[in-house]
């Protein structure tokens, strides 16, 4: 069976090329025999080979299509959320009334991601457990935060109001209004941890091959052979750890959304600009809208992300990227009126996966064969627990967390195009139309 699509990521991978550059581990160039193959080395892919090793597993090999950290893995805005934040609902609460098991769960994702920087000796930088903060500027935000606080009681969560002068105080700006605090979140340098964690397993043992697209994959008898430019691996079991990529290896036709989301990054800011932007060093903030913006502070750059667009053949259009970096600009100017749209140094898209039903792709997909894709706008916290759950899939079958994990629903079928990207089309737009200031 021929892959029909590799993966396209528009702009550079702005978190990657602010870090010192490394020495990318070869391609692959001859047939080589594993006993787990993991495609794609996201979070889910890092995750699940790290643990396959954790577990016993002797050969792990691990294929990247393009360098390590420069995929949606390394492009993102680096919140490792708990709590249901869900792209395609109205609000932040999971619609499944599941939500306790999806914050467990979300929790054991998190914490492997924080077990694994432990051990490899990550920098606070590339990962820190310090809870999250979400922002509203309008009243209709205020009325979500409300809502969403509401849901937390309701379920026993904790979390701190945070007024507008306290946010003043961390952002330097009176942009936001009100603001809720919850602890449980981590934020990460995405780049820098996903480097990170890969060379800490490839010292472990884990083989890496970047630069390694798998362009044709089929079984014969017990062993799957995957095809590379170069190479080929021989493999008794495989994992498919390439999030919406996997409708590309014939799976889930017609039950994923390709959503590509977009962010612009700053040049570093001068010692002179950080005084006038004031607030702190290092901060964070998600939307009170969930179509609003995402807004971070990393030492001397900000970074925006907003926009959402639905892109069915996983390739996003130059006309995408150019509203998205005119709706940066403008949020940019709302939030920081001492920058300007010139200060931006990046711009970039990247894909997300979600199903209709906000559930993930996962499982057995024929014998040995298995998928822990689609992770619903949310892979950093949610990448993590598939590769996780993944490999104890592999290796031990069943186990109370894997219940747990397995226990939802499948992707349900799409509405066929056109009317589905027309329809998406007019509601994200809608979305971000209500979502007004928050943008
Ligand atoms: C701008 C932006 C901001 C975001 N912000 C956040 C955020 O704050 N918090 C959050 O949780 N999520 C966020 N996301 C989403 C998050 O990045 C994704 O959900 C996450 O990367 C998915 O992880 P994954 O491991 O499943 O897939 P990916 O990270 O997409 O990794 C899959 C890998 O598979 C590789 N691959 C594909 N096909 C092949 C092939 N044929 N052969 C070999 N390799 C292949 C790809 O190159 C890729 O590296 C954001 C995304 C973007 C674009």
């Amino acid at each position: 069976m021929k892959v029909n699509a590799l993966p396209v990521d528009p702009g550079p991978a702005a978190w990657n090329d602010i870090l010192a550059p490394r020495r990318p581990c070869p391609a692959l160039d001859s047939t080589i025999q594993a006993d787990v193959v993991v495609v794609g080395a996201g979070f889910a892919g890092l995750s699940a080979a790290q643990r396959l090793q954790d577990l016993g597993v002797q050969r792990v090999v691990l294929l990247e299509a393009k360098a390590l950290a420069e995929g949606p893995a390394g492009r993102n805005s680096g919140f490792m959320i708990d709590l249901p934040h869900e792209l395609n609902s109205d609000g932040y609460t999971a619609k499944s009334g599941a939500q306790a098991r999806a914050i467990r769960l979300n929790r054991l994702g998190i914490g492997y991601a924080a077990e694994l920087a432990e051990r490899y000796g990550l920098s606070r930088s590339a990962f820190h457990q310090g809870g999250r903060m979400t922002g509203a500027a309008t009243e209709a935000g205020a009325k979500h935060l409300e809502q969403y606080a509401q849901q937390l009681a309701a379920q026993n969560e904790p979390f701190t109001p945070v007024t507008g002068d306290q946010l003043q105080a961390i952002t330097g700006g009176d942009f936001y209004r009100q603001g809720l605090y919850t602890p449980g979140a981590a934020m990460i340098q995405p780049a820098e941890f996903v480097r990170g964690i890969a060379q800490g397993m490839v010292q472990a043992g884990v083989q890496l091959y970047e630069h390694t697209p798998v362009l044709e994959f089929s079984r014969t008898g017990n062993t799957w052979s995957l095809k590379t430019p170069q190479g080929q691996v021989n493999a008794g079991q495989v994992i498919l750890a390439v999030n919406g990529h996997v409708q590309s290896f014939g799976h889930y036709p017609k039950r994923l959304l390709h959503v590509f989301t977009y962010a612009s990054m700053t040049r570093a800011l001068s010692d002179q600009e950080l005084r006038v932007l004031g607030g702190q060093d290092y901060w964070g903030m998600l939307p009170a809208d969930p179509m609003g913006t995402t807004v971070r502070k990393d030492h001397r750059r900000i970074v925006i992300r907003n926009h959402a667009t639905l892109n069915q053949n996983l390739q996003t259009t130059p006309g995408d990227m150019r509203r998205a970096a005119r709706l940066q600009d403008k949020s940019l100017a709302a939030r920081f009126p001492s920058l300007q749209a010139r200060d931006f140094e990046y711009r970039w898209g990247g894909r997300l996966c979600l199903s209709i039903n906000s559930v993930h792709a996962f499982g057995e997909l024929e014998a040995n064969l298995y998928s822990a894709c689609c992770q619903n706008g949310l892979g950093t916290a949610k990448g993590m627990l598939s590769g996780l759950m993944a490999a104890d899939l592999v290796v031990q079958g069943s186990t109370p967390e894997l219940e747990e994990f397995q226990a939802g629903q499948s992707p349900k079928a799409l509405v066929p195009d056109p009317f589905l990207s027309l329809g998406a089309k007019a509601t994200l737009r809608y979305k971000e139309w209500r979502a007004g200031v928050e943008l």
